[in-house]
This record gives C-alpha cells, sequence and structure tokens, in this order.
C-alpha cells in the first residue's frame, strides 16, 4: 500500500524546540493542520519547503495585541502575521470587544485568535460614560452578569485598563475577578493604575488580587509601566510572589516608547512629573498633526478637538526595558494598535526587533524563542508554541542572519526583513514578505471545563 503524501515537508532547516531547550538540522511533516513526525523525514510530500540556512520556529504568539478598530480590523492582523505571529490574544487593556461582534467583525482571521473580555467595554455597556466615575452596586452586578456571558461563550478571561478608568474601586475589580474563578483556564490581563514610581503600589494592587482569587494575573506591557526606574524593584516583587505560589505573569514589548490616545487619563495634567519628561518628548502619531513633538498649544487643542490621536511617548529608560524582557518570565508581546493606519513601530517590529534584543544580550536560539512562543503559551493554556507530533502546524521560518525590524517612528507598518514563510494550520500564509490570501486562521474559544471539547 502506498503511503499518504504529507501535505508539507519542511526540509533542512535548523529546527529549534524552545520547551526542550534545543535545536537540531532536521525535518518536519505536516498534514491536516498538526505536525505529523519531526527527524530525519524522506517522505514524499504535495509540498516541499527547502528551510537550508534558515531557522524554523514555532508560530510566534502574541498575548498582548488590540483588534478593536471597526473600521480596519485587518492591518494589525497583516502586520503581526508578516512578523510570523501565528496566534494572538485580542482585547487588552480594558478594550477588548463582545465576543459575538468580534467575530461577525472578523469573519475569518488571519490568524489563531482568542479574546480577552474588556472591563471597559462592560462599563459602556451598563452605560457608564464617564471614565473617571467609580460604578455603583448595580453597574457592577450588570458587568458580572454580561461578563459571566462572555465567559460561557468561550472568552479567555478579562482585561483590566485600570489607568484608563482610574476610579476603579477595589470592590468592583475583585467583583468582577471572583466572575471568574466559576470557570477553567481563565486569565486576568492588567494594564495597571499608573506608571512612573507609583507602579510598584500598583503591581502591589495586582499581586495581592492574584493571591486573594487564586487566579491568574497577567501583567500588561511591563517595561513601559516600570521602566523608569522601578523594573528590577517590580521584578524582585514578581519573583518572591511566585515563590509564595502566586500566578502572576507579565509581557513587555521592545521599544523605550509607548503610544496611546492623547484624550486618555494617560495625559491628565502632571505627567510631565511621572516620567521627568516634558511635552518635548510627546511626537503625535496619527492624523493631521503626525510627526511633530508636542507644546503647549498643540497638547491643548489635540486633547478637546482629537482626543482619539495617538501619542509616542519617548519617556522610557531602554536598559530597563531591556531587563524585563530578558526576564525568564517575560512574554515577548506587541501591544500593537492603530488608528487610520497609523500607530507605533511595534506593530510591525515588535518581534523581530525583540528576537534581537535577546540575542544580543547573549542568549541562545531556543532561550531567545520561548519567549516568544512557549512562555505566552503556557500563559494561556494553549497547544500552539512547540514543535512535536500532534501539535498545532504553526511556524515561522526566518533567516537569522537577515531577520530585523524595519518599521519606524516614521513608517510604523514597514514588515521586516528575514521572514521566508508563515504557516498557520498547516497552511502557508506568507511566503517572501507577501500574504497569501484566503485568511486560513481560527478563533479560539475557551470551552467551559476540561472534559468539553476544545477550541474549535
Ligand atoms: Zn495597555
Amino acid at each position: 500500500m502506498r503511503e499518504a503524501q504529507w501535505d508539507i515537508l519542511i526540509q533542512d532547516g535548523l529546527v529549534v524546540f524552545p520547551d526542550e531547550k534545543a535545536m537540531r538540522n532536521c525535518s518536519v511533516g505536516i498534514s491536516r493542520g498538526k505536525i505529523i513526525s519531526v527527524g530525519d523525514l524522506k517522505r514524499s510530500a504535495q509540498r516541499v519547503i527547502d528551510a537550508t540556512g534558515c531557522i524554523v520556529s514555532p508560530g510566534f504568539i502574541d498575548i498582548h495585541m488590540h483588534n478593536e478598530e471597526r473600521e480596519d480590523p485587518f492591518t494589525v492582523q497583516q502586520s503581526l502575521l508578516l512578523q510570523g505571529v501565528t496566534t494572538a490574544l485580542a482585547g487588552n487593556c480594558g478594550s477588548g470587544l463582545f465576543i459575538d461582534e468580534y467575530m461577525a467583525m472578523i469573519d475569518v482571521p488571519y490568524m489563531n485568535l482568542a479574546l480577552l473580555t474588556g472591563h471597559n467595554r462592560l462599563r459602556e455597556a451598563v452605560g457608564i460614560t464617564d471614565v473617571y466615575k467609580e460604578a455603583d452596586r448595580r453597574e457592577i452586578a450588570g458587568m458580572c452578569r454580561l461578563l459571566d456571558g462572555e465567559l460561557r461563550k468561550g472568552s479567555f478571561g478579562l482585561s483590566f485598563g485600570l489607568e484608563y478608568a482610574p476610579n476603579t474601586s477595589k470592590r468592583e475589580i475583585r467583583q468582577l475577578a471572583e466572575v471568574l474563578t466559576d470557570f477553567d483556564r481563565r486569565l486576568i490581563s492588567v494594564h495597571i493604575r499608573c506608571d512612573g514610581s507609583a507602579c510598584v503600589g500598583a503591581v502591589q494592587e495586582m499581586i495581592d488580587l492574584a493571591k486573594e482569587t487564586g487566579l491568574r494575573v497577567q501583567l500588561s506591557h511591563l517595561g513601559s509601566m516600570t521602566a523608569f526606574g522601578a523594573s528590577q524593584k517590580v521584578l524582585d516583587m514578581i519573583d518572591r510572589a511566585r515563590l509564595d505560589g502566586v500566578d502572576i505573569r507579565f509581557d513587555t514589548y521592545p521599544y523605550a516608547a509607548f503610544c496611546t490616545f492623547i484624550g486618555s487619563p494617560v495625559f491628565d495634567p502632571g505627567f510631565e512629573k511621572r516620567w521627568n519628561k516634558g511635552l518635548e518628548a510627546l511626537e503625535v502619531a496619527s492624523g493631521l498633526y503626525k510627526g511633530r513633538r508636542l507644546d503647549e498649544q498643540l497638547y491643548a487643542r489635540l486633547r478637546i478637538e482629537e482626543p482619539r490621536t495617538l501619542i509616542v511617548a519617548h519617556v522610557m529608560d531602554e536598559d530597563e526595558m531591556r531587563i524585563c524582557l530578558r526576564h525568564p518570565l517575560a512574554a515577548l508581546a506587541s501591544d500593537a494598535v492603530l488608528h487610520e493606519k497609523s500607530g507605533h513601530p511595534r506593530v510591525a517590529g515588535a518581534f523581530p526587533r525583540g528576537i534581537r534584543w535577546l540575542k544580543d544580550d547573549g542568549l541562545s536560539w531556543p532561550e531567545t524563542l520561548a519567549h516568544a512562543t512557549t512562555i505566552p503559551a503556557e500563559d494561556m493554556w494553549i497547544e500552539s508554541g512547540r514543535i512535536a507530533e500532534g501539535a498545532p502546524a504553526d511556524f515561522v521560518i526566518f533567516d537569522p542572519s537577515r531577520l530585523v525590524d524595519r518599521a519606524t517612528f516614521e513608517d510604523p507598518l514597514l514588515p521586516p526583513d528575514g521572514i521566508e514563510y508563515v504557516i498557520v494550520g498547516g497552511q502557508v500564509v506568507v511566503e517572501r514578505g507577501i500574504i497569501k490570501e484566503p485568511r486560513r486562521g481560527a478563533f479560539l474559544l475557551r470551552p467551559m471545563s476540561l472534559s468539553s471539547i476544545e477550541e474549535v
């Protein structure tokens, strides 16, 4: 009897196994969306990919992206796909959409997508229009009901953007968190209350929440909150809490500048003191004034007239950002967010740039790629992020001698160099910088309990 062909055979690459801290020259056989065999393979395949000179890595997993812009949901996905991201978790920083509207908006995604329910969306849904308002008992009860419904539908958990809703009470946080304790494998991601030196107290608040509820708490884009002199102290706090059995984790991106909307409370008067930097450190990243540094006049005008203008704030310390990313717990993430195709270069460059930072700091390839694969996979309790028989066939194949981010603050959507192929669900979706249609991703929905059917 003739043996069936594989769909794809990836031949002669340097295959990295981040979970085993190993790499070896071998081949990988793929069929029907799964990895079938890894080793010295000779069998024929419908398609053979010659990976000579390239690294074959599990597809990158972005645990922190944003995909909320209804007018253009796909540019963010395309930019991540071109970096080698094959799975992403949307809805961070309190802004996650409701599952039904999100799935209707996307229909078929470019990569595998999971979603967090956004606290600030829940607030809007119960009628809170003032971001500075403290929710009352009735509003909290309404949010808890909505959250319960979303978790039943497969949301991966709840995201908070506390800096954007600064008067959220401890009671509101705690009662919403309690809803998650009735479900299996759900996480809380938190953009903490404040950056700068006050971040220490804001991180402690979340360590306490994880400890008291027993839930997994993922601190969002950690370096951007702490890299003002507090990063090492916060990392030590996280290490100590974990030794005590507290399930606290974090993600971080590799740039010394953050990006958000000018109308948000982040830019309320007084920010200069938090960062010890003035308006000249703030660069307009979208709209009519794109590329200009802020002055008093422009700040005042945009705050009132164009609050959805994105601002890039060049205010963090790069050495501290690197310390955060090097920590053995750090998930390399993009925090990709766009407005009218404008934004921060992390949208198109975060993964190659983070990988370069880690390699420059002396990590091996398996150690480096773990930050983009096995670590976020563990954070999300998903099967991908490793190369093993039976695992999902999601890959990025890149030339290590050419891998570099090209996106800049002037041109934030420039794709990287060196990414040769990206494979999602056993299908080639990027070939030498070109995205192949149709879209091949799927939504990941968390089932109610371990015994029910896994993600679709
Ligand atoms: Zn955030």
